[in-house]
């Protein structure tokens, strides 16, 4: 059955007494080109990808090509093994791994894009964060990155997902969502509760815009890799308290559509407008190691 919307979604599920990645592997299979097995494997490549990156990441010091960055997951690593934090142990972890994989896509190390290399460190260190300390095994693990996949594929039914199209809200903003439901699912949340954490993860983004310092995927984008990561966390937590989001996820994709259209192009990765545009930014230019 073709799926194109999370209202489609879940009267499938709902029906046919199904979770989220069972359906989706079921249309996948139904196109002939991939056996189940095929499609587990491709997700335990990915998940195994995310692993190593963040390994990786947690323990490298190098600055990105560009110089501007590629220090902070150590230095919150430092932080974290000497200072008290009044965040848990899960939490912090899933702070650092999303530094850590996005500080090895500008160090043009191997990342899973999830949807995009910009927004590469939310899925992993939400996902890997919770199965290490709550032995999710890997089975569930594939389970819940075809979740977030089959949440990323709906809602590019309706607009790229691109700063250039939608702003960040495109790209950090879907990666958040789609970990927010890979986590609920994990947790054991039901059809319901996944799309509801994605709702409540998107519904809270809107309009956050695309501005790129210099051109490069690096200011804002490391950082606002942890900040969403958290993001979706507190969008599963509501959602598994039976919080619901009153609009409806569908509507609330519409609305990143529209807010996308109506955003300035300025705003969308042409870096012409406001993070980019800072005397600072402008300034960072003359510094750039590789110019
Ligand atoms: S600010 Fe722009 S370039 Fe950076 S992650 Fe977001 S969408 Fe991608």
């Amino acid at each position: 059955m073709d799926i194109n919307t999370f209202k489609q979604l879940y009267d499938d599920c709902k029906q046919n007494n199904k979770k989220i990645y069972e359906s989706a592997i079921e249309y996948e299979i139904s196109l002939g080109e991939y056996t189940e097995e095929q499609i587990r494997l491709q997700a335990k490549n990915s998940l195994c990808a995310m692993k190593s990156a963040i390994i990786s990441g947690l323990n490298s010091k190098e600055l990105s090509p560009s110089g501007m960055s590629g220090e902070n997951c150590y230095k919150l690593k430092q932080r974290f093994e000497t200072e008290t934090s009044i965040l848990g142990k899960t939490a912090q972890k899933v702070m650092m791994y999303a530094l850590a994989t996005s500080e090895q896509n500008v160090r043009m190390g191997t990342i899973v894009a999830c949807p995009t290399a910009g927004s590469c460190g939310i899925v992993p260190a939400v996902m890997i964060s919770y199965a290490e300390d709550y032995n999710i095994n890997e089975e569930e693990q594939i389970n819940a990155l075809i979740t977030a996949g089959e949440i990323g594929n709906l809602i590019a039914k309706k607009m790229a997902l691109a700063g250039a199209v939608g702003g960040c809200q495109a790209e950090c903003g879907v990666a958040s969502a789609m970990a927010a439901g890979a986590l609920t699912q994990m947790r054991g949340g039901s059809v319901e509760q996944i799309i509801n954490s994605v709702g409540l993860s998107l519904k809270n983004i809107l309009g956050l815009t695309c501005d790129p310092v210099c051109g490069l995927v690096e200011i804002p984008c490391i950082k606002r890799n942890s900040f969403l990561a958290i993001h979706s966390i507190t969008a599963s937590e509501l959602a598994m308290a039976n919080i619901k989001t009153v609009i409806p996820t569908d509507e609330i994709v519409d609305a990143m559509e529209q807010t996308g259209k109506l955003m300035s192009p300025l705003l969308k990765e042409t870096s012409k407008g406001g993070l980019a545009k800072t005397i600072t930014a402008k300034s960072l230019r003359g510094k750039l190691l590789f110019r």
